[in-house]
């Protein structure tokens, strides 16, 4: 394999403090030199214009398979994620079966390989056939591979399970997922509790579900000195709460989904699953609050919470329609549109909450350009506009709420490893 020598390409890795224009050198897979001259013994990537990140991760992957190979598998998957722009992502246990076993990581793991598109790891998870009874067998979990541990799709409803999960997770340094919702509180609700439910009829989620679900955690992690992550975040009372705890010094981590950040409750008015996910759209003062827990830190991370579900599915009436939404190939275009121009994060900032907090969140030595680092790299142009159409989707599934939206912002080129994966045409 020659050398990679990427030219003029503005590069941005936080975790060096890096923001300059310079040709990175990539050899033997790992990032090799800065203000590298070409040779001519390398293949030359003109990056003009671009940006040069650390590749981009997302941690809250649905890969469906093994079970639900209707909806995606872990091919489709992680070809969706390369043309997103995304080198590694964390996919979560809530296949059939679900992924409570040294077996089932093996297997995903295996799979991810023969498909040789970007890395997978692998979140196990808590309890058992993700039953939320007992504990999985989070050691042989972890010596399989699994890097964090969730029984999202669904909470940890019992609150002692929740506990013993993380003490046990403390043991291996491995962080607990939080899917936030007490379901007593959620039951038969298809969207966010508030006028816009009120005015449609519809039964309610409230935003207290979530509130208290993360207070519980968060006691739960101060207690056992857990490391909490609270996964897809979506309300202010939620995110005020994690601003309390961290600043005493919890534990604790977040991700927002980019439809939490872009989308209101209002979007249910045209009655289309494709705006049904849970938790759901909430009202204009989560969204700002959303943004806001983003552009001050509360909230770590940007993650898709990519969730397909075969179009038959989602055809059906809102009551009885899935959860979830896709997410992978317009996550980047969402950040680049509705964060980075507006003014609420900076470009190293943004890359940050893509690569580097994920990485460190799942404890892998990923999201960084540093010397002697993977040769994870994502090529971006930071300027391009692009109109979303589900229909160039790699994914298996379209379910998608911005059909049609125009987005800024997208990646060219994505290396893993130092092999180029994915070319835009
Ligand atoms: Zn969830
Ligand atoms: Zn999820």
């Amino acid at each position: 394999m020659p050398p990679l020598l990427i030219q003029n390409g503005r590069v941005i890795d936080p975790a060096q403090d890096m923001d300059r224009v310079t040709n990175l050198l990539v050899a033997d897979g790992r990032v090799a030199a800065y203000d590298a001259r070409p040779t001519g013994n390398e293949t030359v990537i003109d990056a003009a214009g671009k940006i040069v990140s650390p590749g981009l991760i997302d941690m809250h992957v649905h890969l469906r398979e093994p079970g639900f190979e209707e909806d995606e598998t872990i091919d489709s998957g992680t070809a969706a994620a390369l043309a997103g722009g995304f080198t590694s992502i964390a996919c979560i246990p809530n296949t059939d079966p679900p992924i409570d076993s040294q077996a089932a990581v093996e297997f995903v793991r295996d799979r991810a390989q023969k498909a040789d598109h970007c890395n997978v790891l692998v979140v196990a998870c808590v309890s058992k056939n993700r039953e939320g009874k007992e504990l999985a067998e989070i050691g042989q979990l972890v010596e399989a591979g699994a890097v964090a541990f969730s029984d999202d799709g669904s909470p940890v409803s019992d609150a002692e399970l929740m506990r013993r999960a993380f003490q046990y997770c403390l043991m291996f340094d491995k962080p607990v997922l939080s899917h936030a919702e007490i379901r007593e509180l959620t039951q038969q609700g298809v969207m966010h509790e508030g006028l816009v439910s009120l005015v449609l009829g519809l039964p309610g989620i409230p935003a207290a579900a979530e509130d208290v679900m993360i207070s519980r955690d968060v006691a739960l992690a101060e207690a056992t000195g857990g490391r909490l992550h609270v996964m897809h975040v979506s309300t202010a009372g939620g995110i005020d709460v994690l601003r309390r705890a961290k600043s005493r010094g919890v534990r604790v981590t977040a991700e927002a989904t980019p439809h939490h950040f872009t989308l209101t409750d209002e979007c249910l008015r045209a009655f289309d699953a494709n705006f049904k996910m849970s938790p759901p759209l909430r009202g204009r003062e989560h969204v700002d609050a959303v943004i806001a827990g983003l552009a001050d830190g509360t909230i770590d991370a940007v993650a898709s919470d990519h969730a397909p579900h075969a179009r038959e599915k989602k055809m059906q009436e809102l009551d009885q329609a899935p959860f979830g939404v896709v997410g992978l190939e317009t996550s980047l275009g969402l950040v680049v549109a509705k964060l980075i121009e507006p003014g609420h994060l900076d470009w190293p900032a943004a890359i940050r909450k893509m690569s580097l907090n994920p990485a460190r969140i799942l404890g892998i030595p990923k999201g960084t350009l540093a010397i002697g680092a993977d040769a994870d790299v994502t090529i971006i142009d930071p300027k391009a506009r692009w109109t979303v159409d589900p229909a160039q989707f790699r994914s298996k599934s379209a379910n998608t709420p911005f059909a049609g939206m125009e987005l800024t912002g997208r990646a060219e080129v994505v290396i893993v490893g130092g092999r180029v994966k994915y070319q835009r045409k």
